[in-house]
């Protein structure tokens, strides 16, 4: 079952495997697996994609990383978001090693970069949190 929030948009529906990572969003911790021999990693699953491990441990990391790339949806592609353009969508490294997908908001669209600076942004949408990333303080 897909749940959607007041202005149309898709929410997660957690799981088992998933729900610490939204727990995490909700209390502004971005939690994420980590496996003992490989780092973290993304998205949430039940091995460890480069050993097949199962004895991974959810991690708290600090939310800061750098863009890597992003586009900029001026359309309007999904009428669900519509009322948001123009909004960035953007692959975020973290510090930490794993590559994120999320919005860049707090800022002017044209200001995002390559290289960028940026800070986990935390949204509150209905009953879910949704991780984005602002310019970092
Ligand atoms: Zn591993």
């Amino acid at each position: 079952m897909v749940y959607f929030s007041p202005d149309g948009r898709p929410l997660p529906t957690p799981t088992p495997i998933t729900a610490p990572y939204f727990d995490g969003l909700r209390n502004r911790r971005l939690m994420l697996q980590r496996c003992p021999r490989h780092g973290y990693f993304f998205y949430p699953r039940g091995r460890c994609p480069h050993c097949l491990g199962d004895d991974w441990e959810w991690g708290e990391l600090s939310g800061r990383g750098t863009v890597y790339s992003f586009t900029v949806d001026r359309a309007g592609h999904d009428p669900a978001l519509a009322g948001r353009i123009p909004y960035v969508v953007a692959l975020v490294d973290l510090d930490e090693g794993p590559r994120l997908v999320g919005n860049v908001v707090d800022c002017d669209v044209d200001a995002v970069a390559v290289g960028m600076a940026v800070e986990a942004a935390y949204e509150d949408v209905g009953d879910a949190t949704l991780l984005g990333f602002r310019p970092a303080s």
